[in-house]
């Protein structure tokens, strides 16, 4: 379905595996809770997979409701992903203009 509309989010992982500590997913309508219990049963991504593997937790870090999946290619796209993190640029020191 083309141009359905869904919430993107961004996972903050507790600590880095491979310089790596978040992932940026999509889910459909009201599909985010199937989202999040996917990936803790290790069945939403590879990379979610391997991080549940070695025990490293995950939170939702920031979501953007009402938006398609060109947003999250986007998103995914501009790499990066501590800059739309709140946690991360909180520990940086940004915690004013998130964008
Ligand atoms: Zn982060």
């Amino acid at each position: 379905m083309a141009g359905s509309q869904g919430t993107a989010y961004l996972l903050h992982f507790e600590r880095k595996m491979s310089h790596a500590q978040h992932y940026i997913g999509f889910a459909n309508g009201e599909g985010l809770p199937a989202r999040m219990d996917a990936h803790r049963k290790k069945r939403g991504a590879a990379i979610t997979k391997a991080f549940v593997e070695q025990g490293i937790g995950f939170e939702i870090a920031r979501l953007w409701v009402n938006v398609d999946k060109n947003f999250e290619r986007n998103l995914k796209n501009q790499k990066n992903a501590w800059r739309f993190c709140p946690i991360c640029r909180k520990e940086r020191g940004y915690e004013k203009c998130l964008r």
